[in-house]
C-alpha cells in the first residue's frame, strides 16, 4: 500500500550526477525527445539509470512517460501496444525495442483496470498516475530512479541513490511482505539483482523470503521460465543458485532436483550442478553462446539419473529407461517452469544421448558423432567425469576419438571391441550372475578402464 502522503523527490541536477547522454541508446533518446516534443513528460527509468550509475553497459532502456499507450502509438508509426498485466507501448528501430511504460497509479481506486486476489496478488494494473505514484509502485528502490529528459536532471522518490552508494537491494516502502505477496517474482529479481549488482538485499527484505517461497506456485510457468533464464543466464548462475538455494527458492522452481540435492548421499549431484553453472558463466564472460536445453539439462539431470536407475533396476532396457526417466521427469517440470518445446527437445536428446556414450562398439560411435546434439552431449558427460559420477575414461576415449583420423578411430573402435569379447570370456570364472546394468551406476556399467584424469572441459556446447 503507498502512504497517504507523498513523498517530495531530491532531485539531483545535471552537473551533480554521472549520467550522460553519450551513454544512452541513440534509439531511446529519440524517444525520450520526440515524447517531450509532443508536450509529454518522458523519463528514462529502471535498470537503465540504475546501471549507468553503477558504471555498467545497460541490457536495455526503458522508458516511462504520463502519455497513455495510445497517445505513445500515436507519436510513433514503429509502435505497438502489448500486455494485457501491464499494457506497454513497444516502439521498433531494427532489432532494438524501447518500452515505454505509462505512469502507473495506485492500485487502490483502479475499479475495473486493476485486479488483486484474495492473497494481494496483483493480476492486472493498468491504473495511471502521476511520477510519485509511478515510482512508489516499483519493486527495488534502485530501480525507481527517473533521468528527466526536460532538464537531464536526476528524481529519486525513495531513496536510491543512497542504496546505490551503500550497495543496499531494498523494496520500497515498510511492508517487504505485503510487496512479495503483490508479485512473488519480485522475491526471484531480489536474488538476481543481489547477484548482478554484488548488492547484500537489505536483512527487512530478505527475511520474510522463505516463508512467502511459496507464493510463486501461483505464477505461471511462462513468467517463472523467463525469470529463471535471466537468473541462470546473466553471467551469476553459480552464485544465483546458491543464494536461491539459500532462501528456499529453488525447490520452488526445481522441486524434483532440490529434494535430490537434500539427501546428500553423495557429492556429485551438487559438484555437477555447480560446475554445469560455472561453465555457463564462464562462457557468458567469454562471449559464447548459451543455450537454455543445456542448463536445464544440467538443472534436471539428478532426478532423471535417479529415476533412470531405478527402471534399468526394473528391468526395463535402457533407451526406454532413459526415454521414460525424461518425459517423467520433464512433465513433472513443466508444472513450475514451462520449458519451451524447442528447447526441452535438445534437453531430451542430451539425455538420451548419455547412455549411448558408453557404447564404444560397432558402428554406433561414428553415428554418434555426425549427431546435430553430439557436442552438447559430450559436454554433458565431461560435466558428469568432472563431478565423479562416471568414469573419466570414458570422456577421454570420446575426446580422442573426435581428435584422431578415421583410420585410428577405426582401430579405437576394435581395439574397444576387441577388449569387450576378451572379458566377456574371462566372466564367468570369477563372476557368476552377470546382472545387466540393473542397480548400477550408468557410470559403472560402462566398459572402461581404471579412471585418469579428465580432458578439461570446453564448457557446454550449444546449439
Ligand atoms: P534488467 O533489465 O537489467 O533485468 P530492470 O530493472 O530494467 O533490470 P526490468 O524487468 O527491465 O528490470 O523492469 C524495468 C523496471 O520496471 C524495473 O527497474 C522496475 O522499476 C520495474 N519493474 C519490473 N518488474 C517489476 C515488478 N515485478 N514489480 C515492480 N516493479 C517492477
Ligand atoms: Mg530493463
Amino acid at each position: 500500500m503507498l502512504p497517504d502522503t507523498l513523498p517530495e523527490p531530491l532531485i539531483v541536477p545535471r552537473p551533480e550526477h554521472t549520467i550522460s547522454r553519450a551513454n544512452i541508446s541513440p534509439n531511446a533518446l529519440k524517444v525520450l525527445n520526440r515524447l517531450k516534443q509532443a508536450g509529454f513528460q518522458a523519463y528514462l527509468v529502471g535498470g537503465g539509470v540504475r546501471d549507468l550509475l553503477l558504471g555498467h553497459e545497460p541490457k536495455d532502456f526503458d522508458i516511462a512517460t504520463d502519455a497513455t499507450p495510445e497517445e505513445v502509438r500515436d507519436v510513433f508509426r514503429n509502435c505497438r501496444l502489448i500486455g494485457r498485466r501491464f499494457r506497454l507501448a513497444h516502439v521498433f528501430f531494427g532489432r532494438e525495442i524501447v518500452e515505454v511504460a505509462t505512469f502507473r497509479g495506485s492500485h487502490a481506486e483502479g475499479g475495473s483496470e486493476t485486479q488483486v486476489t484474495e492473497q494481494g496478488m496483483i493480476l492486472r494494473d493498468n491504473v495511471y498516475g502521476s511520477i510519485t505514484e509511478d515510482a512508489l509502485r516499483r519493486d527495488f528502490t534502485v530501480n525507481a530512479l527517473y533521468y528527466n529528459i526536460a532538464d537531464f536532471s536526476l528524481v529519486d522518490y525513495a531513496g536510491g541513490l543512497a542504496d546505490i552508494e551503500q550497495g543496499c537491494l531494498r523494496l520500497i516502502g515498510d511492508d517487504p511482505v505485503a510487496r512479495y505477496r503483490e508479485d512473488p517474482v519480485r522475491m526471484l529479481r531480489a536474488v538476481r539483482f543481489a547477484c548482478k549488482l554484488g548488492f547484500v538485499i537489505d536483512p527487512d527484505c530478505a527475511a520474510p523470503i522463505r516463508d512467502l517461497a511459496e507464493l510463486l506456485g501461483e505464477i505461471s510457468p511462462a513468467r517463472l521460465f523467463e525469470e529463471t533464464l535471466k537468473l541462470f543466464h546473466g553471467g551469476f548462475a553459480l552464485q544465483a543458485f546458491e543464494k536461491l538455494r539459500h532462501h528456499d527458492l529453488f525447490a520452488q522452481l526445481f522441486p524434483e532436483t532440490d529434494a535430490c540435492l537434500a539427501r546428500q548421499d553423495h557429492d556429485f549431484p551438487i559438484t555437477f550442478v555447480s560446475r554445469g553453472l560455472d561453465n555457463t558463466d564462464r562462457r557468458i564472460l567469454e562471449g559464447k553462446p548459451v543455450a537454455p536445453a543445456f542448463l536445464f539439462a544440467v538443472l534436471l539431470w539428478e532426478p532423471v539419473r535417479l529415476r533412470y536407475r531405478a527402471l534399468l533396476g526394473e528391468g526395463m532396457a535402457s533407451a526406454e529407461a532413459m526415454a521414460l526417466a525424461a518425459h517423467e521427469v520433464a512433465s513433472a517440470q513443466q508444472r513450475r517452469v514451462a520449458i519451451q518445446k524447442r528447447f526441452a527437445l535438445p534437453m531430451r536428446e542430451i539425455w538420451a544421448m548419455q547412455p549411448q556414450l558408453e557404447r564404444r562398439q560397432g558402428k554406433r560411435p561414428l553415428v554418434l558423432l555426425s549427431h546435430p546434439r553430439f557436442r552438447a552431449a559430450y559436454d554433458f558427460l565431461l560435466l558428469r567425469a568432472e563431478a565423479g559420477e562416471t568414469d573419466p575414461e570414458l570422456a577421454q576415449w570420446w575426446a580422442r576419438f573426435q581428435e584422431v583420423d578415421a583410420a585410428e578411430r577405426v582401430k579405437m573402435l576394435g581395439g574397444s571391441a576387441a577388449r569387450k569379447r576378451k572379458r566377456r570370456k574371462r566372466k564367468p570364472k570369477t563372476e557368476p550372475a552377470a546382472k545387466p546394468v540393473a542397480g548400477k551406476d550408468a557410470a559403472a556399467a560402462s566398459d572402461t578402464d581404471a579412471p585418469t584424469s579428465v580432458p578439461p572441459s570446453t564448457g557446454p556446447a550449444h546449439d
